[in-house]
Order: C-alpha cells, then structure tokens, then sequence
C-alpha cells in the first residue's frame, strides 16, 4: 500500500530523506489557523507556484559569504522588521533599495572589500512574538504575527489568522524581488548615481563630520574615471534577499529540489535565518532548515554558550562548508563585551569559520514612558563597535552588518544628526514591529561604520 501524501508534496520531494522530520518535533512561534483544511489548500497552491530565486544564485550567495567568512568581504544585510502588504509600493521598495545602496558604496569605501548586499525584503512577513496574545483595555485578541498570518488591526475578524494570506505573501514577496532586480539590474544601482545622493546626504550642515570621507570617495571615483574604468560594469549589483525562515506552512511549500543535483532549496529567498526564538537545537526550525542547501543565518543572544553555538555548527553545518553558516549577534551594547569574547574564543579552537555579523538592533530595544518601542542610535552604534573590539581582541572577521531600516524619514529610533528625541517620535512612527534607522540615520550609521573597517 502506497503511503499517504502530504498535499503539498510532490514525488520528487518525497525521496528526499528527512526533509518532513521537523514534523515530529516540537514547533514554537507558529500561528493557531482556525482552519486546517484550508492551510492545507493554500500550502499545496504555493507548491505549485514558481520559486522566487533560482537555486544557482542561492549557490553564488553562499561562494560570497564564504568569501566574508575570510575576511575578504562584508555583509550589509538591511530592511524592515516586518515588511507589510500596504508598504510594498514601488516608492517604498525603491528607496530602501536606494538606501542599501547608498550604504554599501560607503562600506565598500571603508573596507576597501566587496559589500554583499542584501534586503531582509520579499518575504520579511512573519514575525515571532513574546506573548501569544496582546490585551488592549480588558480585551484579549492574538497577537499580530505578521501581514502573512493576520491583520495589524485590534479586531477579532483581522487578529483571525487567514490562510488566504499565505498565497498572497507569496505573490507580495515576487512583486517585490521583481522590482529589486529591475532596480539593480535596469541602472538605478549606477555608481556614479548612488554617489551623487551620498554626496547630497553629507552636503547637510548637519552631517558636516562625513563630508571628509564622502570627499574622499568623490576622488577615488574621478580617479577610477580618468584611468579608464569601466563604468558600465558598474550600473548593475547583485542584491540577495533574506528573511527569518519561521512559518512552516509557507516555507516547506517553497522548498523545491534542484534538478541539477536532488538537493533541496528553499526557494522563497537567497537566504534564511532561524531566530533568537527559534533556534532550539532539538527544534523543528534548526531541523528542517539543516537538510536545505541554502546559507543559513542563526541569531545569538547573549545567553549563547560556547556550547550551543558548537552544537548548532554541528547540526547545522556539519561539513563545515564555507558560507553555508552566519551567526548574527543581537547581545545588546551593554553585553556584547561580555558576552561575544568566549564565543570568538572557543571558535578560534574549533575546526569552523562562520561569518559573524553583527545585529545591533534587537539587543538594544526600549519603551519610552509614552509607550514607544524604540532604539538609541548611540547605542545601536556602541554595539557594533562593541562587536569590532571583539573581533580584534580574538583575531576572527567582523564580517558584517544586520540592520532593521528604511528609506523613508520616519522617526522610530532615537538620537542621529537630526536628533529625534522622545518627543518627536509620535511625528512619524509607521513600524507595526520593532522601531527602524530611517535614511538619514541608516547613512550616517554607514560612515561610521566605514571608519571602524578603515580602522581594522
Ligand atoms: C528580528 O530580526 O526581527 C527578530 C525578531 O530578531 P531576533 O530573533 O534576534 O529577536
Ligand atoms: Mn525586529
């Protein structure tokens, strides 16, 4: 007798051995569907749909990051906490892309190395949560678990998790990576251009202490013209895509095998990562994400042991094949000096190298008295230098940057030449999730950064 189908699978799916265990074990942060019939119904639909990558970019990405995990690149990995329905509009993707940009051109500066660019775009929908359920004035309602789940709305019919947002973060996410690469591809990514806007950005009396530097690249790039370089070659950029691997219903269903070798991709983007929240060694995210070919990301807190993160090189890349692991730091500016020695100690005696970047946002979060979710910019910056000494200290790569931005001029995180204080963060406050650098301090935070790498 022939086994039962899961809906979704497809026969070349099921000689995948192993690829379905993480059925078996224990599974956090997923949503409570009403319907199980219906999930069912919208996970078959996304199996029948085109991946959103192609598994020889997910291949090229991990050849970079490898590079990185060297020393002989650095990582700028950028975007919303949760990106929305609503806010992927052409403006929108358009001016995060342009702010990535912007900041890589600064980094590649100060590093004098490639900068691997990737949006935590197309796909950024699903959000782990602390609490189940969120109470308002007496009223219990689930929590917001991300426009692919439910809505922001405190309604019970908008909090109601709704498969039929599965297939359309689907659809959301491939009208978004369809812009990216027009946008990095068509000669939006022109270096001269994305030049010309830094040059405005530091023009700003109040970011008068990067005018230096942006002089500074202003002459490398009238020196790289009058020796005769090929500018053309420098109108286009790859740009990878990234978001946490968390929902299950949407991710297996994006897991395609690759006709050039059998193996399993996971094709909703180039690259994952599994979450503070997630990454329980005996979990069902480090187990299927283990048995796809993809680089993948893992975000250590400052709880991390020299044991866990072993534990997790093991399962997770126990070839240890270059680029195929990134640790993502998020130990919070008043413990990374604490907290991210042992770690680079004990790597330095082991048989891997990891790319380690640095996520100085989710350590450093506070609420206001007013009941803002928000960030100092000082701190976020303290981090990253904080991650920087390390580095030095151990003699391992500080090998990049993860950060929660947009290109809009909201005004979410604290501090920055423009000085947004307590008070003006009701002016403009758009994050549905964790609070974001906007341009002007996702920039500036990219100067400084590229003087800790000139530095290095
Ligand atoms: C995030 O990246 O938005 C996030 C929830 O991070 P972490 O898993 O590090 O808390
Ligand atoms: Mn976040």
């Amino acid at each position: 007798m022939t086994q039962p189908r899961e809906p979704f699978a497809t026969s070349d799916t099921d000689v995948v051995e192993g690829l379905d265990y993480w059925r078996t074990l224990p599974i956090k942060q997923q949503p409570s569907w009403p319907d199980a019939a219906a999930v069912e119904a919208a996970s078959a639909e996304i199996a029948t749909l085109p991946p959103l990558v192609f598994a020889g970019e997910v291949d090229t990405l991990r050849s970079r990051l490898a590079s990185a995990a060297r020393g002989e690149a650095f990582l700028l990995q950028g975007g919303d906490c949760a990106e929305t329905f609503a806010g992927a509009t052409a403006d929108q993707i358009r001016d995060r892309v342009k702010t990535i940009l912007q900041m890589a051109v600064v980094l590649t500066y100060g590093a004098s190395m490639p900068v691997i660019k990737m949006g935590r775009m197309a796909g950024q929908f699903a959000k782990p949560r602390s609490s189940d359920d969120e109470t308002r004035d007496g009223v219990t309602l689930p929590a917001y678990r991300g426009d692919i789940v439910n809505g922001y709305d405190f309604t019970p019919e908008s909090r109601r998790a709704d498969p039929a947002r599965l297939v359309k973060g689907y659809h959301t996410s491939a009208s978004t990576i369809n812009l990216i690469r027009a946008f990095t591809q068509g000669g939006f990514a022109d270096l001269r251009q994305v030049h010309s806007w830094n040059r405005g950005f530091a023009a700003n009396p109040a970011n008068a202490a990067y005018e230096h530097l942006a002089k500074e690249i202003d002459k490398a790039i009238r020196f790289m013209e009058a020796a005769g370089a090929d500018f053309d070659e420098l109108k286009r950029v790859e740009f990878y895509t990234s978001h946490e691997g968390l929902l299950m219903d949407y991710e297996r269903p994006m897991t395609r095998i690759d006709s050039r070798t059998g193996d399993p991709y996971l094709l909703s983007s180039h690259f994952v990562w599994i979450g503070e929240r997630t990454r329980d060694l005996d979990g069902a995210h480090v187990d299927f994400l283990s048995r796809v070919r993809n680089p993948i990301g893992v975000k250590l807190g400052p709880s991390t042991t020299p044991d866990d993160m072993m534990r997790l090189i093991d399962k997770l890349d126990p070839e240890r094949e270059p680029g195929r692991l990134t640790f993502i730091t998020r130990m919070g500016a008043k413990k990374i000096r604490d907290a991210l020695p042992p770690l680079l100690e004990a790597i330095t005696r082991a048989d891997a190298t990891p790319l380690w970047v640095s996520d100085p946002m989710h350590g450093n979060g506070l609420t206001t008295p007013t009941g803002y979710k928000t960030r100092r910019f000082d701190e976020i910056m303290d981090e990253v230098k904080g991650f920087f000494e390390a580095h030095r200290a151990a003699g391992t790569h500080p090998g990049g940057i993860h950060i929660e931005l947009t290109g809009d001029d909201v005004t979410e995180c604290l501090g920055g030449s423009e000085h947004i204080d307590e008070a003006t963060l009701a002016t403009r406050y758009e994050s549905l999730c964790d609070p974001r650098l906007n341009h002007m301090q996702s920039l500036e935070l990219a100067f400084l950064v590229a003087e800790e790498l000139a530095a290095n």
